[in-house]
């Protein structure tokens, strides 16, 4: 006898299943990007912002975007079921089956409990960088809009003025919440939602502190010690 039809299903190797993954944690302008982009060279993990997939939802307009936008311009979190649910399909994506690097995420308690759900996280590497320096990190940062390169108008500026140093490009972008007013709301957001993952992952033993208020080479070799 023949079997009944059965419904197709979609299927998806959630490769983060197998794998080890890295934290960077830090407050807004800690240097986390400008550290993944280092660090990626050497480890060869694939950075996962969702500052920047979230970006990237709001410019493509979709409906995670719409939503997420509101709270983004405020300076507030983003729930945590929209930030879940972009990391699930992300980790499907074939990048990430050797681990992946975090950028941004986890940020709740939550966020942090559904990860230890889809993946093993080996190391988390926490850029201190006292709350005085955020603003002036923040309000002068911008980035190449073609490689994503990150500069600093003071602390780091591109070698040419107005050339990126990486891909050549003239095309630079600032960022619509790195302005004083939703800085101040981001640090308030990373100070009462943030800061107590960080006991959290003390207790597990895999939480590594770096002094962020340094030189960037001193930063990254610090880092990749860490990751050793
Ligand atoms: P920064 O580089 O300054 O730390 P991000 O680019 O990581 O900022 O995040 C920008 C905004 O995107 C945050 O202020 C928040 O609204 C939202 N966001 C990014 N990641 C998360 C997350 N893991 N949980 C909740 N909101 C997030
Ligand atoms: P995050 O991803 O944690 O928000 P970024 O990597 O985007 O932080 O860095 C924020 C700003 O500070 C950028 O303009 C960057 O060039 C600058 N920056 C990063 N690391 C340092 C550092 N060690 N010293 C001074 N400025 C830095
Ligand atoms: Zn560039």
């Amino acid at each position: 006898m023949a079997c009944p039809a059965r419904p197709t299903v979609k299927t998806g190797t959630l490769h983060a299943g197998n794998m080890e993954s890295i934290v960077l944690f830090g407050p807004p302008g800690a240097g986390k990007g400008t550290q993944a982009q280092r660090i990626m060279e050497s480890t060869g993990l694939p950075q996962i912002s969702t500052g920047d997939m979230l970006r990237a939802s709001v410019a493509a307009g979709t409906q995670t975007g719409i939503e997420a936008k509101k709270f983004m311009d405020a300076g507030q979190l983003v729930p945590d079921e929209v930030i879940i649910a972009l990391i699930r399909e992300r980790l499907l994506e074939d990048d990430a089956s050797n681990g992946v690097m975090f950028d941004g995420f986890p940020r709740t308690i939550p966020q942090a409990e559904a990860l230890s759900r889809i993946t093993k996280v080996s190391h988390v590497i926490a850029i201190e960088v006292p709350d005085e320096r955020i603003v002036e990190r923040i309000c002068g940062r911008y980035t190449c809009g073609d490689c994503s390169a990150v500069y600093h108008d003071t602390f780091n500026p591109t070698a040419v003025e107005g050339v990126c140093d990486v891909c050549g490009s003239s095309n630079f972008k600032r960022r619509a919440d790195d302005n004083e007013d939703t800085v101040l709301s981001r640090l308030g957001a990373y100070h009462q939602q943030t800061s107590p993952l960080a006991d959290w992952y003390d207790n597990q033993g895999i939480f590594h502190r770096i002094n962020g208020d340094r030189a960037i080479d001193e930063i990254t070799e610090d880092i990749l010690s860490a990751l050793d």
